[in-house]
């Protein structure tokens, strides 16, 4: 069986920490054998380490604020980002960056969160887990700006154009890719796509509990997204790569490892 590890998982969510044992061993079965805890605020990036304090073999975190609640960024912030990023399962700062879709923060506030979290990852030698949505010109504008500073970045649940994916990998940007390109309708740019995603670059994710791959059969009750499901996303990269599925399994396994420093 391939091992994976599981990029993004937003595990600390309802709906996956309320069968927290079940997705851990389905997870397992299915060959991800690790997986890392995104946070997306200050409580959730708490909530993030002490889910890998729970499993401390199969778990790391990331800590940060994401857009979404980049309003909720405030003078304290970066302190305490600092301090639960000294926890050595905190392998990377964020998620952070710009999500213009349907600007839940002022532009100004996700602006200044991303700046300070990009400070935060140079400042501590962290890799940057980034998120971006329809915001991809400021984005590489201000990643621009620091890229030289900070040492590894993903672009994670990647389903912008061309243009934005070779703007990331002239900044030698890692690409996180999710079940959206399991979608027959929305994914199909992304399907052709990741054929210019160079083998050390690409990093895969569920995205769970969101982006259920529309291709899994039997569809699961729920429709609830979980690591379990990653097998799915593998598959299709490998078959739109024009590549063996263990071949891709091991590449995308090492490159994690190397990103996250596992
Ligand atoms: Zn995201």
């Amino acid at each position: 069986m391939n091992r994976l590890i599981d990029v993004g998982v937003n595990l600390t969510n309802k709906s996956l920490r309320g069968d927290l044992d079940g997705v851990m061993q389905r997870a397992l079965i299915a060959g991800v054998d690790q997986m890392v805890v995104t946070g997306t605020s200050i409580a959730d990036s708490l909530k993030a380490i002490e889910l890998c304090r729970l499993y401390p073999e199969r778990l790391i975190a990331t800590c940060g604020i994401h857009p979404h609640h980049a309003s909720d960024y405030t003078k304290t912030s970066y302190g305490e980002l600092e301090t639960l990023a000294q926890n050595d399962c905190v392998r990377a700062i964020g998620e952070t960056g710009l999500d213009f879709n349907r600007n839940y923060s002022p532009v100004e506030a996700q602006e200044f969160a991303f700046r300070q979290q990009m400070e935060l990852a140079a400042s501590l030698a962290k890799p940057l887990f980034c998120h971006q949505r329809d915001a991809h010109r400021r984005f590489v504008e201000m990643l621009r700006e620091y890229r030289d500073r900070i040492s590894r970045l993903v672009v994670h649940c990647f389903t912008d154009s061309r243009e934005a994916l070779v703007d990331y990998l002239d900044l030698d940007c890692y690409i996180g890719i999710t079940g959206w390109i399991c979608d027959e309708r929305r994914g199909l740019e992304l399907q052709q796509l990741v054929k210019l995603i160079p083998d050390d670059r690409l990093l895969l994710e569920t995205d769970a509990p969101y982006l259920l791959p529309r291709n899994l059969k039997p569809k699961p009750s729920s429709r609830i997204n979980e690591p379990a499901y990653l097998p799915q996303v593998l598959d299709m990269v490998a078959f739109h790569q024009g590549k063996a599925v263990e071949l891709l399994a091991n590449q995308s396994l090492q490159n994690s490892r190397r990103f996250f420093d596992l």
